[in-house]
């Protein structure tokens, strides 16, 4: 048994120390694949893209998808994730910002009806962090690496963007991904005969500024990423149709044992259908903005301030779940 604790323990002190050596590597992560994206961009601009049918109309999809991927990769790396500690956030008004539907303050009140009909805005439940003593809503976790509770905790992400996943920066997060894999699925497929001249298989003479080396190197490197991005998006996609983030993915997986052990169904409150969950993740359509928002690298709020959220109608809390069963984080066991 003691064995046993201090196996766990040791466990616990290597995870720390890698969260210490990530958090500590992060901007130079960022860095690199600043670095690798701007590559990639000119081994697509400079080879791929100037031997396009139709320049006129092939060139501004190129160029707004490029746009995307760079400012969507700076607002998740820049949009602070939302601690617990910041005063409420507001729209801004330069042009970066887009406007709503049709105006309308940001929704923190309960019990407001919303569009579908079976769906209301209820405010959350609130506990106290026990690592940094802060009170804290539903879906709010604390992150050990920025040591501050986030709200609607997703993940800490030190490899791509050095900092949380939360409510502000959820949604670059998924929309970064998603010009990635489509900027790389682009560049891999059209490229794939560029690829072959720079190998010399085809006898043709390379001819472009880029050494073709260069272009090697960013095509294998593109194709690769295309898999594994595509295969994270899908992933991010079908956590969000279903209405949970990666922390609650875990803990309604313990939920469902524990309903069904009695004999009952797990309901996720949060969980709205697939089509709401998507429209209220993206804050598109007549309650939030306009679905232009998605192609265009816009600026909004999300849906709620993160101190209410939309329910399935009637359910305060998730059914199945009884008092006190709900998991907290981790470290509050741990400690
Ligand atoms: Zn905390
Ligand atoms: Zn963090």
């Amino acid at each position: 048994m003691i064995c046993a604790r201090q196996v766990f323990r040791c466990f616990k002190w290597l995870e720390r120390a890698g969260d210490r050596i990530t958090g500590a590597a992060g901007p130079y992560f960022v860095a690199l694949a600043v670095i690798l994206i701007s590559l990639g961009a000119a081994s697509f601009f400079t080879v791929v893209q100037p031997g396009l049918p139709l320049p006129w109309l092939s060139s501004p999809p190129c160029i707004l998808i490029a746009v995307n991927l760079f400012m969507h990769y700076y607002y998740v790396c820049t949009v602070r994730p939302g601690y617990i500690e910041e005063p409420p956030r507001y729209p801004g008004t330069s042009f970066l910002w887009a406007s709503p539907s049709r105006p309308r303050r940001q929704l923190t009140a309960s019990g407001v009806r919303w569009s579908p009909p079976q769906v209301e805005i209820v405010r959350a439940h609130v506990t106290r962090c026990k690592r940094c003593g802060e009170m804290r809503p539903e879906r709010a976790h604390h992150c050990r690496i920025c040591n501050k509770c986030v709200l609607k905790y997703d993940h800490h992400c030190p490899v791509r963007i050095n900092q949380c996943v939360g409510l502000h920066n959820e949604r670059h997060f998924v929309l970064f991904m998603a010009y990635l894999a489509f900027s790389t699925f682009f560049f891999s497929f059209l490229g794939y005969p560029y690829a072959l001249d720079a190998l010399g298989i085809t006898y043709v003479p390379w001819t472009h500024t880029l050494p073709p080396l260069c272009f090697i190197l960013t095509y294998v490197l593109s194709v690769v990423i295309c898999i594994a991005i595509t295969i994270m998006l899908l992933w991010n996609l079908w956590g969000v149709a279903r209405g949970e983030t990666s922390v609650e993915a875990q803990d309604h997986e313990v939920y469902r044992n524990v309903a069904k052990g009695r004999g009952e169904t797990f309901l996720n409150s949060y969980d709205l259908g697939k089509r709401a969950n998507l429209a209220l993740f993206f804050n598109i359509g007549p309650n939030g903005y306009p679905l232009y928002t998605l192609f265009f690298p816009f600026r909004i709020m999300p849906y709620t301030d993160g101190r209410a959220w939309a329910r399935r109608e009637g359910l305060l809390r998730h059914h199945g779940v009884r008092d006190g069963e709900e998991l907290t984080d981790e470290e509050d066991e741990e400690s």
